[in-house]
């Protein structure tokens, strides 16, 4: 992970999110961006008590989760569900501290999120959504979903073809632990504002579209969209989760090129 581009992208982060710290910077940071989400709010009319701030500690060391929980994080989000499990057991004296698992999760590992997640957001199969819900009956737990929606038509992202997604929803009810609670993107990677908020726009009509068929018991009332270099845009678009890590927990030591394997941060926004 070497080279002019990643370590322009890595510059770029750094400079723009410096690490947090201490409490005072977790709390500085979550004020700050409870600030633009309303902000954001502001100039589309919308209230921001409808716009879930979901900070993301992906990589970041327990002692780093401990302070955003003294700042008052409730809710972590994390891509890895290794690494989210691991932080899970780590921190279980923090016994209203919840998870929320984003990223790419392959069937083999559905058992490690049924075990301690209280949501997930890239539900992306129906073999997936099967393992999750055969392991979660044997838990006896649920689970809140989103399903994953490829919006920017790069191959390399996760999620279904929106074309997709319709058939997909319609066979959902049959798992019954599963609490589908809408739909989740990541827009493109782009320092072309446009084709992002495009991305975003597209998600906020797939789900217009769906509610009116969406099967009973199945809510698609959320869509959670928006990330630390694009949220305001995607609040705009609609967005009722924003799923922010380095504008609170300060930069990643790699650029997202390494999170993502198989994508180009050349033309991540800075
Ligand atoms: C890492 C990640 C985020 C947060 O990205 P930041 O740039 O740290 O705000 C959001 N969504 C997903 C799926 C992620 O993996």
């Amino acid at each position: 992970m070497s080279g002019p581009v990643d370590t322009l992208t890595q510059h770029g982060q750094h400079g723009r999110y410096p690490a947090a710290t201490t409490v005072e910077d977790f709390a500085r940071n979550l004020t700050a961006v409870q600030l633009r989400i309303a902000a954001a709010c502001r100039r589309v009319g919308r209230d921001p008590a409808e716009v879930r701030l979901l900070p993301v500690s992906k990589t970041k060391p327990e002692a780093s989760l401990r302070l955003a929980y003294a700042a008052g994080c409730r809710t972590l989000g994390e891509n890895k569900v290794q690494e989210a499990h691991h932080k899970w057991e780590a921190m279980q004296d923090l016994s209203d501290l919840h998870w929320s698992v984003i990223g790419h999760l392959q069937s083999n590992k559905a058992k490690l999120v049924a075990r301690f997640a209280t949501e997930f957001q890239a539900l992306d199969s129906l073999r997936l959504a099967e393992a999750l819900d055969r392991r979660l009956q044997i838990e006896g737990r649920s689970l809140d979903v989103f399903v994953q929606v490829n919006t920017s038509g790069e191959t390399s992202k996760y999620g279904l073809a929106p074309a997709d997604v319709a058939a997909f929803v319609q066979a959902l009810p049959s798992y019954s632990a599963l609490r589908v609670r809408g739909l989740m993107t990541l827009a493109l990677f782009s320092i072309d504002e446009e084709r992002v908020r495009q991305c975003f726009f597209l998600l906020r009509t797939l789900r217009e579209q769906l509610r009116q068929s969406a099967p009973a018991g199945i809510s698609l009332d959320e869509l959670s969209m928006g990330m630390s270099g694009d949220y305001e845009i995607a609040i705009e678009e609609g967005a009722t989760v924003v799923r922010v890590g380095q504008a609170i927990f300060g930069a990643r030591p790699m650029p997202d090129s390494y999170y993502w394997p198989g994508e180009i941060s050349l033309l991540r926004k800075e």
